[in-house]
């Protein structure tokens, strides 16, 4: 396997939105959907019915067993279960609940300082973490980083939390400390741009800064510029021994153990067509649909709606499916202002290779991502390297889709790894 090196950038320099403007509070909506995963065959889970009356913040499992959950966001009814299957052909159940418009709230979360409580109730937090791998035997972990930027372009969730929260990161910090006391946890580091120095300082985690130019708020980069560590080709950061949570994350760690009620809401950025960004908080499962029109966006035929970011982000079908607790933004482009594709052929022109902050052959990868060959796309021209910038989609002459030939490669690679393991 061979090892890139990072060794710079070509031409053009992205520069992060560093402006956050303030959160936006949206009403409680009048049905959230969630997606529970990992039922049997994407078939409805044995302990929730339709007709079953849940309470806000409440634990919603397949069985009494799984570890699959989520946590209801509003006090309702259940309405509708059917399976649902994402773009990657994850199997879940679509979860519908009828809200009532006021919030009754479980209280069947303990606020114990443990491992098991987080990986009991803060899988389905905002800001997508996972606790798993401070308890998997075969991984050390060592430091924490908690990423205060956003990891896409335009976007400024994550930096609005530290901007208005970082009383609340203090305390999730404290709740990290204790929880991870006894453990082989020597850093917790927070990572900021130059802008959010003073709110990041008062917080109790270790600062570091970080570059306001794409795409150095990704992990691999953090790793690398913070740490001087190198994430080896097929590793995961965990595998180095270092687990980042958004800032979101661990302020929602914060709230929750000093008020007794689970995280339910999530904080989006949403773009419309002329490039505004706007804040809102919302109930985690509120269809796009209702964001969009508090937002005043209009979505017309051909119009582009993004999940994410305009660089990584995954295009969405319908303005029915919901804010997820990982869905940073919401961007919509008309259709004179989305980057088109075409299929026409790559002409050599090196533009990918020059931008790669990996210094991948980008223009010979993608050839053996277009005929399928995906373990020789590994092995000879180093796809698991890619840390997903989508830097050479952008300046790609011949408009080639490389970023989702890219994962796509890469998600069929991981099928084909477990079917050799099976
Ligand atoms: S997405 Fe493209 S530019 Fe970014 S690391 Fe991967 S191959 Fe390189
Ligand atoms: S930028 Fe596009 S056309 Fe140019 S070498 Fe890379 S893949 Fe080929």
């Amino acid at each position: 396997m061979i090892r890139r090196s990072f060794l710079g950038f070509g031409k053009p320099r992205l520069q992060y939105n560093l402006s956050p403007s303030p959160i936006r509070e949206l009403p409680i909506p009048d049905k959230v959907i969630l997606f529970l995963k990992g039922t049997q065959n994407g078939g409805h889970p044995s302990e929730i019915k339709v007709g079953d009356a849940v309470k806000t913040g409440q634990r919603l499992a397949a069985s009494p067993d799984s570890d699959e959950y989520v946590i209801s966001s509003v006090t309702g009814t259940v309405t509708d279960l059917v399976p649902y299957v994402d773009a990657y052909g994850g199997k879940y159940t679509a979860i519908t609940i009828k809200a009532g418009g006021q919030d009754n709230w479980d209280d069947k979360f303990n606020k114990k300082t443990t491992f098991d409580t987080v990986l009991k109730f803060f899988e389905y937090a905002p800001g997508n973490p996972s606790f798993k791998p401070f308890t998997d035997p075969e991984r050390t972990i060592r430091t924490i980083i908690i990423n205060g930027m956003d990891q896409d372009l335009v976007l400024t969730a994550n930096q609005c939390v530290v901007q208005n929260e970082s009383a609340e990161i203090k305390n999730g910090v404290q709740v990290l400390k204790n929880m991870t006391n006894m453990t082989s946890i020597d850093r917790i580091v927070i990572t900021v741009p130059e802008n959010l120095v003073q709110q990041a300082n008062t917080t109790g985690a270790e600062l570091k800064v970080v570059s306001a130019t794409y795409p150095h708020s990704l992990p691999h980069m953090i790793m690398k510029d913070m740490l001087g560590k190198v994430v080896s080709a097929g590793d995961t950061v965990e595998d180095t021994g270092v687990v980042f949570i958004s800032a979101e994350a661990v302020a929602a760690l914060g709230v929750s153990f000093h008020t007794g009620q689970l995280p339910v809401t999530k904080v989006v950025t949403v773009v419309g067509k002329d490039g505004n960004a706007t804040n809102v908080r919302v109930r985690i499962g509120a269809p796009i649909r209702g964001v969009l029109q508090a937002c005043r966006i209009t979505l017309n035929d051909r119009d582009r709606l993004i999940l994410g970011g305009p660089m990584r982000g995954s295009p969405a079908y319908s303005r029915d499916l919901p804010v997820q607790h990982g869905t940073d933004g919401i961007v919509v482009q008309d259709e004179d202002n989305s980057a088109k594709t075409t299929d026409y052929p790559c002409i050599n022109c090196g533009e990918c290779v020059r931008i790669c902050p990996v210094k991948i052959p980008v223009n010979m990868l993608v050839r053996f991502l277009e005929a399928g060959l995906y373990e020789d796309a590994t092995a000879m021209y180093d796809l698991e390297c890619c840390i997903e910038c989508g830097l050479c989609s952008y300046v790609c002459i011949s408009r080639i889709p490389i970023f989702q030939y890219i994962r796509l490669g890469k998600h069929e690679l991981g099928l084909i790894k477990t079917a050799e393991e099976a």
